[in-house]
């Protein structure tokens, strides 16, 4: 059975003072760890200070990126190193946001994979289709080819073990989500995919999120879809009160 995993990406939202006033009021009511895996991915500049915020509680900490170097001269860059020795659990790779805007390749998202498993955190591996590319009818080649290359020269175990968030870019911030059963079909093609290299045991431990407009009133529907193990959530992770309505509708 795989534990479904809710994650809020809170992109570049909040200030430190906000994270810290969202994290006093669910730290104590995220439910038990055994039903559901909580997640909050933070900007870097809080991360500290989220992981020392949530000691002790049942809710894990996720970067929204990182570099695939380990340390040195990379102005501004966040090192994987550096987010492994706070405690981070999570970091978040290959968002249709950071391949648009900041032109992150595939073969940059393979590397950062190996980079954050090195040290010891658990990628969140992001995939899924432009508008266009879903009217043309080549959604499931282009996921297909985005997990494969983001995945290559990964351990079968190292694979088990990770993330996968599909998340359809036209759905992304717009309230236009995807029919859960389009979500599902799509979320098995990554199963597949993962099958096709690795085999189906692993395919059958590999988590896969959908994100796209997820709240409180629609994760229901995502849930009980056989590939879907939970969501990366945006904009009703922002809100105590809906980020824990997402963990209390699983
Ligand atoms: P929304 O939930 O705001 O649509 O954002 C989804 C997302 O991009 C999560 O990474």
């Amino acid at each position: 059975m795989r534990k479904p995993i809710i994650a809020g990406n809170w992109k570049m939202n909040k200030t430190a003072k906000e994270a810290q006033a969202f994290i006093e009021a669910v730290k104590n009511k995220i439910p038990a760890s055994d039903k559901v895996e909580a997640v909050i991915g933070s900007p870097a500049l809080f991360l500290e200070k989220m992981v020392s915020d949530t000691e002790g509680t049942d809710l894990k900490v996720a970067a929204q990126n990182c570099y695939f170097e380990e340390e040195g001269a990379f102005t501004g860059e966040i090192s994987p190193k550096a987010l492994g020795d706070l405690g981070v659990d999570y970091v978040i790779i290959g968002h249709s946001e950071r391949r648009e805007y900041f032109h992150e390749t595939n073969e940059d998202i393979n590397k950062k994979a190996h980079a954050i498993l090195r040290n010891g955190m658990t990628p969140i591996v992001c995939c899924g289709e432009t508008l266009e590319q879903r009217e043309a009818g080549v959604t499931n080649e282009w996921v297909a080819g985005q997990i494969t290359a983001a995945l290559k020269d990964l351990t079968a175990d190292q694979v088990a073990n990770l993330v996968i968030a599909y998340e359809p870019i036209w759905a992304i911030g717009t309230g236009k989500s995807s029919t859960a059963q389009d979500a599902n079909d799509t979320c098995g093609v990554v199963r597949a995919t993962v099958a096709s290299i690795y085999g189906q045991e692993v395919a059958d431990k590999v988590r896969v999120q959908y994100g796209g407009s997820v709240k409180p009133e629609n994760i229901a529907e995502y849930m009980a879809e056989e590939h879907i193990d939970g969501a990366l959530v945006g904009g009703a992770s922002l809100v105590p009160e809906s980020f824990l309505a997402l963990l209390e509708a699983i």
